[in-house]
């Protein structure tokens, strides 16, 4: 046999016919997530030369995010998706082998998740695929802590809290629900999946009373894509591990292979020691230089924003009263059927309130090919094309 010559990414999805994108819109699952660094890789394919016995390698990854993350305890899952399977389970049969393979079947336990009507969204339904069903309160725009605690009965299995910009902005405070669940002795269930950077966050939300917080390692932390994490309390992470694969369960199609598992730890080693100001400054930079090149643009308004609803600095589009072009939703649909395709995000909401670069992906030499793409489908956009 020959020595195997490397191939190139292109050449792969060339031979499959499919067709590259440039990935200007984040780090969606849907447009490939995001680049996992060298270090993972890495670390992946050197992972693939040993075996070892995978309760051990998680218990000991597991430890291991604790100690870099700065949490008491924490446990390796399929994607911050899979940390809410998992969360919902550990709230329903902890560590009881027997309710553990009974999952999805609830009889006999408390299986009902409390969850504030503002905090719904997209990915929820993985809290139910363990077993438990909703119990909601409050309105899609408030909730009082009151409302919460009357909706607890001996049904209930836990407490659920959103951090997310797709989250609207309601009036009970995590630690406020922390304290009432506590009360009750119950957890709180937190899906922070895209809440990073900045770092600080890796400890916020535990220190502020959640039991379980998931995150993704797909996302910033650029670890292997279907990677995620559940960082928290000793005792229900211990639940949470239980109730997780490889162990025989309603979670065992979430099976995490120890080659990701390395790569998600390395790539969290970087993530939580690189210098994250630079870093910052770095994609302010780049943000910048597309702002420059469309602020001129008449009827667009655009600024580089960096707060809760975006993590890293974004270049945010809005448009004026005069503008009288195609909606967002129709600017994002020509980037990506131009040449090359090029993916920018619209805001979630319906309606669209803005639209955005993400700086994230963008590789070497792509800013340039982003900045032009965009500024001429905005002008044929602002002359009525
Ligand atoms: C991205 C995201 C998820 C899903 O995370 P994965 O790691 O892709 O499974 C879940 N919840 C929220 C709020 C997210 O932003």
């Amino acid at each position: 046999m020959g020595l195997s010559k490397k191939r190139s990414g292109l050449s792969i999805i060339d031979d499959l016919g499919v067709i590259p994108l440039i990935n200007a819109g984040g780090p969606f699952t849907k447009i490939s997530g995001s680049r996992p660094r060298s270090e993972a890789i890495e670390a992946m394919e050197a992972m693939s030369e040993v075996f070892v016995d995978m309760e051990e390698l998680l218990l000991a990854a597991g430890e291991r995010i604790a100690e870099i993350t700065g949490n008491e305890a924490a446990t390796v899952t399929s994607g911050a998706s899979g940390g809410l399977v998992v969360q919902a389970a550990a709230a329903m049969a902890k560590d009881d082998p027997e309710r553990i393979a009974q999952l999805p079947i609830t009889d006999g336990m408390p299986s009902e998740l409390i969850i504030q009507r503002g905090h719904r969204f997209i990915y929820d339904h993985l809290y139910l695929a363990a077993g438990s069903r909703f119990c909601e309160v409050g309105r899609p725009t408030d909730c009082t802590i009151d409302e919460i605690e009357a909706a607890i009965t001996p049904k209930t299995a836990g407490l659920i809290h959103l951090e997310s910009p797709f989250k609207s902005d309601v009036a009970v405070s995590l630690t406020e629900l922390a304290e009432l669940a506590h009360s009750h002795g119950l957890p709180v269930l937190a899906d922070c999946a895209s809440m990073l950077p900045p770092r600080e966050n890796l400890t916020k939300y535990t220190g502020q009373g959640a039991d379980l917080v998931s995150f993704s390692g797909g996302k910033a932390i650029r670890g292997p894509q279907s990677t995620g994490f559940l960082i928290g309390k000793t005792e229900w992470i211990e639940y949470a591990r239980l109730n997780n694969a490889p162990n025989p369960g309603v979670t065992r199609a979430q099976k995490v292979s120890k080659e990701e598992i390395a790569g998600l730890l390395a790539a969290l080693e970087v993530f939580t020691s690189i210098d994250e100001e630079a870093e910052t400054r770095n994609y302010r930079a780049q943000m910048s230089f597309i702002v420059d090149q469309i602020a001129e643009i008449p009827g667009i308004i655009v600024n580089v924003e960096h707060n809760y609803d975006h993590y890293i600095p974004h270049a945010v589009v809005t448009f004026a009263e005069n503008w009288k072009g195609p909606s967002y939703t129709e600017i994002a649909d020509r980037m990506k059927t131009a040449v090359p395709r090029v993916y920018v995000t619209v805001d979630y909401r319906v309606p669209a309130r803005k639209m955005w670069i993400d700086p994230l992906n963008i590789q070497d030499g792509e800013l340039e090919i982003v900045a032009e793409q965009f500024r001429k489908i905005l002008i044929e956009g602002a002359s009525g094309k």
